[in-house]
């Protein structure tokens, strides 16, 4: 009996309908992230697994359960499919002195990541991110300009129930004030946490208030707030971002339990929701991450930034009627025998010297099975080539959505007699130039 082989499950395929929908969003995406000055880095999909447990914390969700390792073959060195990109992006910074010689550094990177995790809609065990980090920034300034980031891209997109959610995690130092709180306040509900509260009780608190689980929500809502535990210097960073926020006119929600679930942020951290993805309604998250760079072996060196699920945006994109144009060829390139074969090559390379999409047809076939073909690629203009035309050296030319009956050119004439045919098929479109916006 034969067993068909499938996908790893919580890893999906890109069909070609889908795929052309990302590759379009990319396209939005590269402009957005250029009209800030951000410039892209590209690092391996594996890193040693000493980096993601350091940079994430020990005693979190994605280190305790959710990571991809394994052992190297070859010498043993435990290796990890990436799950995140930031500490991958910060490792580079450091390796390749990046903010030392060069200052501080806008970069974002784009890819697959990878976490072990309960496969559901919104959530798989590859899935992709887009990150933004802003190296070398101390300022609030650097954090509001994240933030407004975001708010043009959901704009651009035309996304609709996006809200923004505002918390400070402080220093280390007032964080360690409100631990010590957070513990003696949790100690006495100790009974009613569960099994991950309990471990988590000593080693990371704070990460309870960052449980999913609804029956502890009333113990983690009485618990001692972060805010009242935060310095002045952390106080005046968090007003000034609210402040360039209110300025841009973008409304936040202050939620004193957004804690986040990787340990390297303090500070500034948010978080962008919608509602219209049931459980998986975090479409992208971030914030400061001053100590990273030092704990990752750098010279100290403040920094902040975001990642964004793209599976979790495309989902909200199309429920908020966003839908790529779908591709299609300039033209289709039709042909019936050997001659008439041979010019068509010729005729599809001309063609594509001067700019336009042509699809040649292969695998023989008469005229008419051809030509249905060349209306379901959802090309504008067909090619014609027969025996006739070919052994002119000519071509026909049928438009297939306008009006306008067969004509014939010789095939030196071909781009030009193209570009008046398709110029005037989409006369109203053109000069929009929207580089596919
Ligand atoms: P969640 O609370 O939903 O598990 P997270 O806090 O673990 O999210 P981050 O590590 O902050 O997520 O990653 C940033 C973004 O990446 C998330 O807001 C989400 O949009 C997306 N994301 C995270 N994990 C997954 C996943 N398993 N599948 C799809 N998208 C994901
Ligand atoms: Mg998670």
């Amino acid at each position: 009996m034969s067993h068909t082989l499938q996908a790893v499950r919580g890893m999906n395929d890109i069909l070609p309908d889908d795929a052309e929908t990302w590759e379009y969003f990319e396209d939005i995406v590269r402009d957005w992230l250029a009209s800030y000055g951000y410039r892209p880095i590209r690092t391996p999909i594996v890193e040693p697994t000493p980096l993601f447990k350091r940079a994430i914390g020990e005693v979190t969700d994605i280190v305790e359960k959710e990571m991809y390792s394994f052992e190297d073959a070859l010498n043993g060195e435990s290796l990890t499919l990436r799950p995140e990109g930031t500490a991958s992006c910060v490792r580079a910074a450091i390796q390749h002195n990046l903010v030392a010689a060069g200052g501080p550094q806008r970069l974002y990177y784009y890819g697959p990541m990878f976490r072990h995790e309960r496969p559901q809609k919104g959530r798989y065990r590859q899935f992709h991110q887009i990150g933004v980090e802003a190296l070398g920034f101390a300022g609030p300034d650097a954090d509001a300009e994240l933030i407004m980031m975001c708010a043009r891209l959901w704009e651009d997109l035309g996304l609709e129930d996006v809200a923004l959610e505002l918390n400070s995690l402080g220093s280390a130092e007032e964080r360690a004030a409100h631990r010590a709180a957070l513990i003696a306040y949790l100690e006495q509900h100790r009974d009613q946490l569960d099994e991950d509260g309990k471990r988590r009780l000593h080693t990371n608190p704070l990460r309870i208030l960052d449980t999913k689980n609804p029956l502890l929500q009333p113990i983690v809502e009485a618990a001692p707030r972060l805010a009242d535990f935060l310095g002045e210097a952390s106080r005046a960073h968090f007003e000034g971002v609210q402040v360039f926020l209110k300025d841009a006119g973008i409304p936040f929600r202050i939620n004193h339990r957004l804690v986040r679930g990787l340990d390297y942020y303090n500070r500034t951290v948010f978080e962008w929701v919608t509602t219209r993805l049931g459980a998986q309604g975090t479409i992208c998250a971030g914030g400061r991450y001053d100590g990273l760079v030092e704990q990752l072996g750098g010279k100290p060196q403040p920094a902040a930034g975001f990642a964004m699920g793209i599976e979790r945006l495309l989902l909200l994109w199309r429920e908020c009627g966003g839908e790529a144009e779908r591709a299609a060829p300039d033209t289709y390139v039709v042909h019936v025998g050997d001659v008439a074969q041979r010019l068509a090559f010729r005729a599809a390379e001309a063609l594509r010297e001067h700019g336009f999409a042509a699809v040649l047809h292969c695998g023989g076939g008469s005229f008419k099975a051809q030509m249905k073909k060349a209306d379901a690629s959802g090309a504008a203009v067909a090619v014609v080539i027969g025996e006739d035309e070919a052994l002119a050296g000519e071509v026909g030319l049928k438009p297939l959505r306008g009006p306008g009956g067969q004509q014939r050119v010789a095939l030196a004439d071909l781009p030009e007699a193209m570009a008046v045919l398709l110029y005037s098929e989409q006369n109203g479109e053109q000069g929009t130039d929207d580089g596919g916006l």
